[in-house]
């Protein structure tokens, strides 16, 4: 088995590289990751100027661009080898609700699934440093082998999170919570006296984090396990934004 592994914390990231070398005693492993810190750069792709694919190593690469420009340049020609599998991560914090939106840890993941391939998204939920990612790598191993016994759908990537504890956690099948949206930028000055602003942090869980979701299988100490697909389409409001749109355009659609 080839595994194509990426992440959005960069190429040297403990997290992908505990994952690199663990990996590399079951299946053939390319690292293809940006070359610093890209977390939270979404699916974005670089468009407006040339990718450097600058090889550290037999099988390592680290890219000038995003997480999604990095699986999609390995994908696309940029290294030979076509993997059977898309791997991202191990992330040094949560993914969680709609965290995937802007995730590059998951964006990489997707791109995988988005060109075809099964693909997993691993990050380990991290309240304290050094971040250990002992049971997130034990958990990583055990699906690699599931992916040889029985392929994913295609277009669908596993989004997994892994809680902090002292024994390996089970596992739990769930669906994207939601959190607070309840945080406000912070206003800072530069040493010029102008305005400038950091983004708030994320948002509390609780919008939606009941049992069956992401955030409580985490509290509740399992490695929550989503399926996610690409497709965005709100099938349930078809038929009541037909409606909407008949009369707000005043003929039919
Ligand atoms: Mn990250």
């Amino acid at each position: 088995m080839r595994i194509l592994l990426s992440n959005d914390d960069g190429y040297a990231a403990p997290g992908l590289s505990v994952l690199a070398q663990a990996l590399r005693q079951i299946a053939e492993v390319i690292v293809v990751a940006p070359e610093r810190n890209r977390s939270g750069a979404s699916n974005s792709l670089t468009l407006d100027r040339p990718l450097r694919l600058n090889r550290l190593d037999a099988d390592v690469y680290a890219v000038d661009g995003t997480p999604a420009d990095c699986v999609n340049l390995a994908l696309t020609g940029a290294v030979d080898a076509r993997p059977d599998l898309v791997i991202s991560g191990i992330n040094a914090g949560e993914n969680l609700g709609e965290d995937v939106l802007y995730s590059g840890t998951v964006a990489a993941a997707m791109e995988g699934a988005l060109l075809g391939l099964p693909a997993l998204a691993i990050s380990q939920v991290a309240h304290a440093e050094p971040v250990d990612y002992g049971h997130a790598v034990r958990l990583v191993l055990e699906l690699v082998q599931g992916c040889t016994r029985e392929t994913l759908p295609r277009g669908t990537l596993l989004n997994v999170n892994v809680p902090q504890g002292s024994q390996l956690p089970r596992l739990q099948l769930t669906r994207l919570g939601r959190r607070h949206r309840d945080t406000v930028a912070i206003r800072q000055e530069d040493p010029r006296h102008r305005p400038v602003f950091w983004l708030g942090p994320i948002g509390s869980p609780g919008a939606d984090a009941g049992p069956g979701t992401d955030f409580h299988a985490v509290g509740e100490g399992y490695a929550s396990v989503t399926p996610i697909h690409t497709d965005l389409t709100a099938y349930s409001q078809l038929e009541d934004v037909g409606s909407w749109l008949a009369t707000a355009a005043g003929r039919a659609v």
